[in-house]
């Protein structure tokens, strides 16, 4: 047995070995974790240099990329002239090649006028899509093998090739058309707002029969752009200058289109019909590029040969006297344009200007000065006589009439004395509106005061109208007294022509009646309530 002291010691020493034993596992313990926590960083410091690798390795890929373009040597640009087998001819930088075609080229996309591109070889290894810009030029001939002569800008002649994308057949003489001048091709049109779009007649078909009344104003206007043109040399010889426009001024519907229409029919001339408002554009200068449009245009024709009668209707939208701001300032552009063409009209006898207006008070005054439109002719609301000869044109014994045991021609005439006596009594029935004068002067207006020939053309129509629908439904055939009667009522109370607006000048300028203002309206008619 040992000692107790002995057996403490020996305890002792087992407690120390377990402690040292603990602290042992503790420190290993500890250690471990280190190791874990070591562990993880390096793996987190991995990734990062893992995605730092990546990202160089990225930018490298992006450098060589750039590097190798910037390397590439430039592809150009050609044109396609001509195709051949697994070639093609090519014009680029001025010069005309014929070049092979990588067999990457569909050869349906290789036309004459397209865009290709050229690799370092020369070598056709793409289309690039269409031209986008160019010159323009002027076709002056469709060539009978298809080429196009045309004109460059200073007026200088060109024989181009036409690609195939451009439908010569489709073109018109005088076509803008975008091209490559140094290839000497034709690529195709520009679609610019033509003058094409503002109506070009050829020869109207109106003739100087087909208006009623208006016979003093037709000879005037024939004195004035027939006798001219007719007899040039006796104008020369007398050392008279042909006027080179007119202005036909008066309210609307009373025939100055028709007038207009009927010279150019006369004539046989061209008939360009520019409707003011139509050309007045929200584009600066537009406006002047189709002025300017519509006289090439004219004078195109007109060396033909041909007289050209450009005629403006509705021409106080466009020319209105300077600064009077109606419709801000474009009239200090479009005037000068509008004059400096005319007066370039002076070596082409055969263009003619015509202008309608039912405001000639606001079209500028440099326009009818002598030498541009310095002949006015007014044309007035039909009197009764005129009526009658304007109803005789639409009213005729040829028309179907329900004329009984009265022989055509007297019916004809029974009918049109209706309307007239209808429609020109001053009766309180006719009353239409009443005005009242700066001067404090009161004036009531009949419906007489409005006739035009177009209300007159509306009656018959509606007249017509009724008869037709009468004899559909199985009624007797043709047209009677009461359709012309009931067509002037209907005429009168929905007729566009008569004005329903408020305001007095609108009323001075329809009624026709000038000098005084008018400042007061009170309508007498119908339902219309007008006051101002
Ligand atoms: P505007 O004076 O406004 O130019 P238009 O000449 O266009 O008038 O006339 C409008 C329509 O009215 C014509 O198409 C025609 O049917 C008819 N008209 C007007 N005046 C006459 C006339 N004097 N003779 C025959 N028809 C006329």
């Amino acid at each position: 047995m040992p000692e107790p002291a002995e057996l403490a010691r020996q305890l002792a020493a087992a407690n120390e070995l377990l402690a040292a034993r603990g602290r042992a596992l503790d420190l290993a313990e500890r250690r471990l974790a280190d190791a874990r926590t070591d562990a993880r960083g390096l793996a987190r410091t991995n990734e990062k240099l893992n995605a730092t690798l990546g990202t160089a390795r990225d930018s490298l890929v992006a450098l060589r990329a750039e590097l190798d373009a910037l390397a590439t040597p430039p592809s150009s640009f050609g044109l396609v002239l001509a195709v051949g087998e697994g070639t093609a001819d090519i014009a680029t930088g001025g010069r005309q090649l014929r070049c092979a075609v990588s067999p990457e080229v569909a050869a349906e996309e290789l036309l004459i006028g397209a865009r290709v591109l050229l690799n370092e070889a020369m070598l056709v290894v793409a289309t690039a899509g269409d031209t986008p810009s160019g010159e323009t030029v002027r076709l002056v001939e469709v060539l009978p093998d298809g080429r196009l002569l045309a004109s460059g800008a200073s007026g200088e002649e060109l024989v181009l090739l036409a690609a195939d994308t451009l439908d010569v057949a489709s073109l018109r003489l005088g076509a803008t058309l975008l091209a490559d001048r140094r290839a000497l091709l034709a690529l195709g049109p520009v679609p610019r707002s033509e003058v094409a779009d503002l109506t070009l007649e050829e020869v109207p078909d109106v003739t100087y029969a087909d208006i009623g009344g208006l016979g003093a104003q037709i000879e005037q206007i024939r004195d004035a752009v027939e006798l001219p043109f007719l007899n040039r040399e006796l104008f020369t010889e007398f050392g008279l200058r042909p006027p080179k426009g007119v202005l036909l001024y008066g309210p609307p519907g009373c025939g100055k289109t028709m007038i207009a229409k009927a010279v150019a029919n006369s004539a046989g001339s061209h008939f360009l019909n520019i409707k003011g408002p139509e050309l007045l554009d929200k584009y600066v200068g537009e406006t002047e590029r189709q002025i300017r449009a519509i006289f090439t245009r004219a004078k195109e024709h007109a060396s033909s040969g041909r007289p050209v009668i450009v005629f403006f209707d509705e021409m106080d939208a466009l020319f209105r006297t300077r600064g009077s701001g109606v419709s801000s300032d474009v009239e200090a552009t479009i005037v000068p344009q509008l004059l400096s063409e005319i007066d370039g009209v002076e070596g082409l006898a055969n263009v003619i200007v015509i202008g309608a207006t039912n405001r000639e008070d606001l079209i500028d005054p440099a326009i009818l000065r002598p030498g541009r439109l310095d002949v006015k002719i007014k044309l007035d609301r039909p009197d009764q006589a005129g009526a009658a000869e304007i109803l005789a044109r639409y009213l005729t014994t040829r028309t179907p009439l329900n004329n009984g045991d009265v022989a055509p021609a007297d019916f004809q005439a029974q009918l049109v004395e209706a309307i007239v006596g209808r429609l020109y009594a001053r009766t309180p029935e006719n009353e239409f509106i009443e005005v009242t004068y700066a001067s404090g002067a009161k004036e009531v207006l009949h419906v007489a005061d409005f006739v035009s020939g177009a209300m007159l053309v509306g009656v018959v129509d509606r007249a017509k109208k009724a008869a037709i629908k009468e004899l559909i439904g199985g009624g007797p055939r043709g047209v009677r007294l009461e359709h012309v009667l009931s067509a002037c009522a209907a005429e009168i109370g929905e007729n566009e022509e008569l004005p329903n607006t408020t305001n007095p000048d609108d009323w001075a300028r329809v009624s026709g009646r000038k000098g005084e203002r008018i400042v007061f309206l009170r309508t007498l008619f119908g339902s219309r309530a007008l006051a101002t």
